[in-house]
């Protein structure tokens, strides 16, 4: 039989009507270099609601995506809460992928209207001719004169745009899985592929990121939000802190360690989010120049795996370092490092250095090379796959067709990542499959390596990847960035991680270089890494 309850759809416009009444005093503040300018959340359902006017008033209808082009900020947060609420699509832009990536996003979405940022009018400009269904950029935060926009385009600004719309707007009722937002991911192999959120899917996982065994958002929180509104949904945080009434604190676009530190001196949040490399960006300059960070009381890592040096570092800051994983594709909180009741010490501690406990909405296994699951004994490795609520089950493909059909398996997600399973549901990753080095048919993990390389107090960055060997197939060259001052040499790192590492995965390859390059999204990029060793160019 049915159950009683009453059948009311899941939508974001709940959370947008909840945030801006019953939590109307939490504030959304973006960095402008010196200050914040601060929105509070009864202020951003005004602007909202004047967005969503706005928009309608240049034809946006339902299903419309309206995509955004724009730093984590005030105007982005509207966008976030107006576009979904209203029924339309939001589809955050990746600032930093190449051109023709972003061409490519555009067409494949179908966006006809997009938001952007004044200051980055230089990078949009230049695309725009190359986007014929884009029909209105709106410029916030900047003057619209300076675009030059091809026939058939308009160019409105925001402020003008939105000044005479009505305070409120009549947020409609939806189908819970409609689709409220989507991100591309970035592409590391073939064009960026396209994930859709649903309402239903983006309210189920703000309630998991506010779960105890979460993040543990709550209305007692200033979220610093680093990680970029492009970056899958910016995990999630924007809908969690409307759903508790955290405050939110946006770095706009001054993402280095100098502003980032005077950001954190000036509104004390007490969370934090970004990929490892920015805060291991921010370390090196606490390092110089001392700061009281302990207002932190959880700086999430993601995105890539968080160095145990890392985290030992922001232990004795007294700012814990909370590791999670996910992906775009799963939208993107996946499983969170928060240790099991009773555990301490050095028990505690193999738990929070873990990609973390899986929620109870998403299932996981590990599949071996015969595509069947392997034990969940914490030893056993496979290729981690994923199916729950927030979890994608396709591709966006605008003609409605199966695109990578290996990318799942029986109603699974394969994630291309490499891990094992306790028990008790940790994740500890090995390595990305494409990063995992073959070596004489033994498998080394280019991120254990890096792991132990980083934690010598001379080394600022270090990247490891596969390169092809006669003997062994593939060897491991690790690329090194030293810290100012240093001469450290690859005979001295080889010897410190000579009783650390088994000796048949021990390095003879090492390179120094300027700066590991990074991805769009501030991860270390291998591809090109491994790009540049075959270009000769890493010897
Ligand atoms: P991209 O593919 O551009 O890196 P995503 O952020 O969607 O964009 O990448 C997801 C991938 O990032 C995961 O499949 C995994 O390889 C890696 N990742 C995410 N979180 C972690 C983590 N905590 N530890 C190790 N790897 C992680």
């Amino acid at each position: 039989m049915l159950s009683t309850m009453q059948d009311v759809p899941l939508s974001l416009a709940t959370l947008l009507r909840y945030g801006s009444t019953a939590q109307s005093e939490a504030e959304v503040c973006t960095w402008t270099g010196t200050e914040s300018r601060r929105l509070s959340y009864g202020d951003l359902g005004i602007q909202s609601a004047k967005l969503a006017h706005a928009l309608r008033g240049l034809g946006v209808g339902e299903d419309d995506r309206v995509a955004t082009f724009m730093w984590n900020n005030n105007e982005h947060m509207a966008a976030y809460a107006a576009i979904p609420a209203a029924g339309w699509v939001l589809h955050p832009l990746n600032i930093r992928l190449f051109p023709e990536q972003l061409v490519y996003i555009v067409a494949h979405a179908d966006d006809r209207v997009v938001i952007v940022d004044g200051s980055l009018l230089p990078l949009f400009g230049p695309l725009l001719p190359q986007l014929p269904a884009v029909r209105h950029v709106i410029v916030a935060n900047g003057d619209p004169a300076q675009l030059q926009a091809p026939a058939g385009v308009q160019v409105h600004g925001y402020d003008e745009l939105v000044a005479d719309q009505p305070e409120t707007y009549d947020w409609p009722v939806l189908d819970e899985r409609t689709a409220a937002a989507m991100c591309y991911t970035s592409g590391t192999t073939g064009n960026p592929k396209g994930v859709v959120y649903s309402h239903r899917s983006m309210w189920l996982h703000s309630m998991q990121v506010c779960a105890g065994n979460g993040m543990a958002l709550s209305d007692r929180d200033k979220t610093l939000v680093i990680v970029p509104m492009f970056h899958a949904m910016a995990w999630g945080l924007p809908y969690s802190a409307l759903m508790c009434g955290a405050s939110l604190v946006m770095p706009d676009r001054f993402l280095q360690p100098e502003p980032l530190l005077q950001i954190l001196a000036a509104e004390r949040p007490t969370f934090a989010g970004a990929v490892p490399t920015i805060w291991n960006a921010v370390l090196g300059r606490l390092q110089t120049n001392p700061q009281d960070i302990s207002h932190l009381r959880a700086v999430i890592v993601g995105g890539s795996t968080a160095p145990p040096s890392l985290m030992e570092a922001f232990e004795k800051l007294d700012a814990p370092i909370l590791h999670a994983w996910g992906m775009t594709e799963t939208s993107p909180l996946a499983s969170v490092a928060c240790p099991p009741a009773g555990t301490e010490g050095a028990e505690a501690w193999r738990y929070r250095l873990s990609q973390g406990r899986f929620p109870a909405a998403v299932e996981a296994r590990a599949v071996g090379e015969d595509g069947q699951p392997v034990p969940n004994d914490g030893t056993s490795w496979g290729e981690i796959e994923v199916r729950g609520p927030w979890i994608t089950g396709s591709y966006y493909d605008p003609a409605g067709n199966v695109t990578d059909p290996d990318k799942f398996h029986d109603g699974w997600l394969r994630t291309g990542d490499v891990g094992t399973i306790t028990p008790n549901g940790y994740l500890t990753l090995v390595d990305r499959s494409k990063d995992v080095i073959k070596s004489g048919g033994e498998w080394i993990s280019s991120v254990d390596l890096e792991n132990e390389v980083i934690a010598h107090p001379d080394v600022a960055e270090a990247a490891v990847i596969g390169v092809p060997d006669p003997k062994w197939d593939e060897r491991p060259l690790v690329a090194v960035v030293r810290r100012e001052g240093s001469e450290v040499s690859a005979d001295e790192l080889r010897d410190y991680l000579a009783d650390k590492v088994a000796k048949w995965q021990l390095p003879e390859r090492w390179t120094f270089i300027a700066e590991v390059p990074k991805t769009s999204v501030g991860k270390f990029d291998k591809k090109r890494l491994r790009a540049q060793y075959a270009a000769g160019e890493l010897d």
